[in-house]
């Protein structure tokens, strides 16, 4: 199917987007981007359904990058569900609109707001936020919508999961609705944002791109059952040949506990979690991006979204509560065409769920047995 996974040339974009994305080292759309780029562009509101991983921010970034104007007025604004996800937002749009020149800003709860209102003066065209904070400037009318054209509600589903629909609506009442363009990507599409989307957008075009043709067959995905996890997980971290891991724990208790445990092994290990100052978290992931820590261990909350480069292993040390969050845990790694293994940790009476994961997610997760200490010692 070459047709749909056609060169970027073959979409019409200008040359300084064209070269920044060269830059950025992609060299064809990925499927959702293929054929949600030219709709957008078009100027249509657009429904974008894909898996984690799969380009959805470019999918959006790139003709956004092209139609916001040289104006120093909010033109775009992206709704994100967390902190995180609104600074890797804004990073990648500044890239792909880096030879305009075009200044994005994030906007997050955690970090000064007197810092965020002198670059909101500064002028600013692509507004990046998480729906708390951008509330926040709204109601202490620091921030001015009034010019947007084009709204995004990225991870619609996190948003929605994270309790924001009733903040978004909010923010949707100070955005006129005339001429604004409505984008809405997700991963996956439950009733209540098919509602927003009616109640939102302008016959919408839909765009969804089944599982099947998703980077799934590029994870490696295994299970091991023991009794003691901690010990088998030890065992497993010393064979694995891993560069970048991240560890997924069910509860913020769980995450600190095995942090510990790992440092006190003598493991390059940290934590993320949502009780963590925004400081704190920001140097956390700074060290992991940078290759200093080489693993992140973190709850489902604090991982949403995240896009780290090369993460080879994804680690669920707690089962994770259902299909959907494996899917996404799993999605960290064997990003944009890499080869990833997800290896997931079940004690003895888990393995029901690990079945019921497995036939949802319509994967293949397979058995292995633990390395014995005789194979570590090597
Ligand atoms: P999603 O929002 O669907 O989870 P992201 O937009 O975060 O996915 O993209 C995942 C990764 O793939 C990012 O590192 C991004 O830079 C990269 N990527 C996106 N599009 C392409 C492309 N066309 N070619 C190569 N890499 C890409
Ligand atoms: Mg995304």
């Amino acid at each position: 199917m070459k047709e749909t996974n056609s060169l970027f040339g073959d979409i019409q974009l200008s040359k300084k987007i064209y070269s920044a994305i060269a830059d950025m080292g992609f060299e064809e759309p990925s499927p959702i981007q293929s054929k949600t780029i030219p709709m957008v562009l078009e100027g249509h509101d657009v429904i974008g359904q894909a898996q984690t991983g799969t380009g959805k921010t470019a999918a959006f970034g790139i003709p956004m990058m092209e139609r916001v104007t040289d104006s120093r007025q909010i033109q775009a604004l992206v709704l994100t569900p967390t902190r995180e996800l609104a600074i890797q937002v804004s990073e990648e749009l500044a890239k792909i609109g880096k030879f305009r020149r075009i200044k994005t800003l994030p906007i997050y709860g955690g970090q000064s707001i007197d810092r965020q209102i002198r670059a909101l003066h500064f002028g600013v065209q692509v507004a990046i936020g998480t729906p708390g904070r951008l509330l926040d400037h709204i109601r202490r009318n620091t921030i001015k919508l009034n010019s947007v054209k084009m709204l995004v509600l990225d991870e619609a589903d996190e948003m929605l999961d994270m309790g924001f629909v009733d903040d978004i609506e909010a923010i949707l009442q100070h955005i006129p609705a005339e001429d604004r363009q409505t984008l809405l990507f997700s991963a996956t599409m439950p009733k209540p944002i098919a509602a927003l989307a009616a109640k939102y957008m302008k016959t919408p075009k839909t765009v969804t791109i089944s599982k099947e043709q998703l980077t799934v067959p590029l994870i490696d995905q295994v299970y091991y059952e023991t009794r003691d996890k901690l010990d088998g997980l030890c065992r497993v971290l010393d064979l694995e040949d891993a560069d970048k891991l991240i560890i997924f724990c069910r509860t913020k208790r769980g995450v600190d506990d095995l942090v510990v445990s790992l440092q006190g092994r003598g493991f390059m290990a940290d934590g993320l979690h949502g009780d963590l100052s925004q400081s704190q978290r920001d140097k956390v992931m700074k060290k992991f991006r940078d290759g200093k820590l080489e693993i992140l261990i973190a709850t489902d909350v604090a991982a949403r979204g995240l896009d780290i480069d090369h993460v080879t292993h994804v680690i669920n040390y707690d089962i994770p509560q259902d299909h959907e969050s494996y899917v996404h845990r799993i999605g960290r790694t064997g990003r944009a065409g890499k080869k990833g293994i997800a290896i997931t940790f079940i004690g003895p009476r888990e393995y029901r769920q690990l079945k019921l994961i497995e036939n949802l997610a319509k994967t293949r997760i397979l058995r292995k047995q633990l390395p014995s200490p005789a194979d570590v010692l090597e």
